[in-house]
């Protein structure tokens, strides 16, 4: 059975760090969805889920086994829905920890077969982070070294 993760997450942009945890995701399992999510605390997206999507698509073009969806519902039942088996989330930090703790729990309450695989941030990423980037961007500094496509 091949064995499919869902990486859920904002992508407000998508950055080489999120790249990095989809490569190494494809060494434990077969097939990755991307999920773009409507954050409820996070309503107003800075780049277009559209766009997003496209430039996702694009930085994955060459390897077949990543797809990338846009999602408004629990991950939980996103990840039944396409046939997941499991989360993947990436470990910048013990802020980063806290909160996926807890996130994973629920998770695994609602989908008691869905586990959440966690990978620790090559350190040379570590430090890269949406928001950041979106600052940056908005005003008008240079941020293509963090993207894995072009704006
Ligand atoms: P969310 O709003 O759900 O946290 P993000 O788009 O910010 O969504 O992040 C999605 C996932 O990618 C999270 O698991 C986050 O920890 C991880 N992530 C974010 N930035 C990096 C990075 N630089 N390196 C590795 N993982 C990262």
């Amino acid at each position: 059975m091949k064995r499919i993760a869902l990486f859920p997450g904002s992508f407000d942009p998508f950055t080489k760090g999120h790249e990095d945890i989809v490569l190494r995701g494809l060494k434990i399992v077969d097939e990755i969805v991307v999920a773009i999510g409507y954050n409820s605390q996070k309503q107003n997206r800075y780049f277009e889920i559209k766009y997003m999507v496209e430039k996702i698509n694009e930085t994955f073009v060459d390897i077949p086994q990543v797809s990338v969806v846009v999602y408004n519902e629990l991950t939980a039942s996103l990840a039944s829905q396409v046939g997941a088996t499991s989360i993947l989330r990436g470990l910048r930090n013990t802020t980063d920890f806290e909160y996926e703790n807890s996130i994973s729990q629920v998770n695994r309450d609602l989908n008691p077969d869905l586990e959440t695989i966690f990978l620790i941030t090559s350190p040379e990423l570590a430090a890269l982070n949406s928001s950041i980037i979106r600052e940056v961007h908005r005003y008008g500094g240079e941020v293509q070294n963090y993207l894995p496509y072009t704006l």
